[in-house]
């Protein structure tokens, strides 16, 4: 049995097993008894969670907390507003924009995380899509103005490597398709995922290029493994970013936030975004005010370390994403120049060319 099958089928999510990774606290206990919720992750990312720290970064990205029955200012049927559910689609297409969207595939991870914004769906499970992906590929395939695909779910790196490989060569053979994209946690969370047989289906020069998108949180989750797991996607001609979710005592602080962004490009990660913890429903222990991630780039990244270090920070909405950088570079301008701020607060001039 291959390693990664093998993870899935041990997977941490019972009471007995978290017992045999941590020193399960009794709110903890109370959380797993009480939520009707789907949790659980695999061995390997249950054992670098510390055993000892219920605040651990990845334990409370994994461990149900009893603050999921807390919502002040979620919002209900998140999922349905968010992606435009109502409009007439296949439930595999979300859809927010002219020329991409979101293909769902599946709703299983390889591990459940706690803040997740599809949790309805995913870990929640009361909001039931059909993921029919023949319907999904002929609605693509009727729908010449989108070029680029994104592969979701749930996790799409969860799938076999024959339905990966199915639904490549199904998009690649679309004529208006120009790029297809997985995002998923996979690599991080069971990168042994990323075997030979998987890498084969999808590796090559090819018209229609490969990007993955993963999603890492804190430093402490990338590992030699996820770096070996990184090196292999690149290695066979796929691009790699990084989509982290800013997350309110996992990575909120100046030092873990840069750490974070100097820790992906050292595995050849490019840092592509920061998202705002959404408003999806029981998550709010998670969320931060939303100025929060500006002031992050601005104290932890801009002018700080290296410029490719630096995500962009958006609030993921209905209408789209809506950008929600540091806006104080501008400090004024006339008809003759600009004056501007550096992040050490720094002033400086340029001249205004009129148009
Ligand atoms: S891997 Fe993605 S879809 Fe799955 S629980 Fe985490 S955030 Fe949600």
């Amino acid at each position: 049995m291959e390693e990664w099958v093998h993870q899935l089928e041990n997977r941490v999510n019972t009471l007995k097993k978290l017992k045999e990774f941590i020193n399960v606290t009794p709110d903890e206990e109370k959380a797993i008894k009480s939520l009707k919720t789907r949790w659980g992750t695999t061995p390997y990312f249950a054992s670098l969670m510390d055993p000892n720290d219920p605040k651990c970064p990845i334990r409370m990205q994994v461990v149900p907390s009893i603050k999921e029955l807390e919502n002040k200012y979620g919002m209900k049927d998140y999922l349905v507003w968010k992606e435009n559910r109502e409009e007439d689609r296949p439930d595999s297409i979300a859809r927010q924009y002219h020329d991409r969207i979101a293909f769902t595939i599946v709703d299983e991870c390889a591990s459940y995380c706690r803040h997740c914004f599809r949790k309805e769906v995913v870990t929640d499970r009361r909001l039931k899509l059909r993921f029919d992906v023949e319907e999904g590929l002929e609605w693509i395939r009727e729908h010449k103005e989108i070029r680029d695909v994104l592969m979701t779910g749930g996790d799409p790196f969860i799938l076999s490597d024959d339905k990966i490989k199915y639904l490549v060569d199904s998009l690649r053979e679309i004529p208006h398709i120009e790029m297809i994209r997985f995002h998923t946690r996979i690599p991080v969370t069971l990168p042994h995922r990323i075997t030979p047989g998987l890498t084969k289906v999808m590796k090559g020069h090819h018209r229609v290029p490969i990007w993955v998108v993963i999603q890492c949180n804190h430093p402490k989750e990338i590992t030699e493994r996820v770096s070996k797991a990184v090196y292999d996607l690149l290695s066979c001609g796929i691009n790699v970013g990084n989509q982290g979710v800013l997350l309110k005592g996992i990575n909120d602080d100046v030092k873990t936030f840069r750490e974070l962004h100097q820790k992906l490009l050292s595995i050849r990660v490019r840092p592509y975004y920061i998202f705002y913890c959404e408003p999806a429903p029981g998550i709010d222990h998670f969320r931060t005010p939303v100025e929060k991630g500006a002031e992050l780039i601005r104290d932890a990244i801009r002018g700080h370390t290296s410029g490719l270090a630096q995500p962009m920070y958006v609030i993921a909405t209905n209408i789209g994403k809506i950008p929600l950088m540091p806006d104080y570079y501008i400090l004024e301008k006339n008809e003759k120049e600009y004056k501007l701020r550096n992040y050490e607060g720094k002033e400086t001039t340029i001249p205004n060319i009129p148009e």
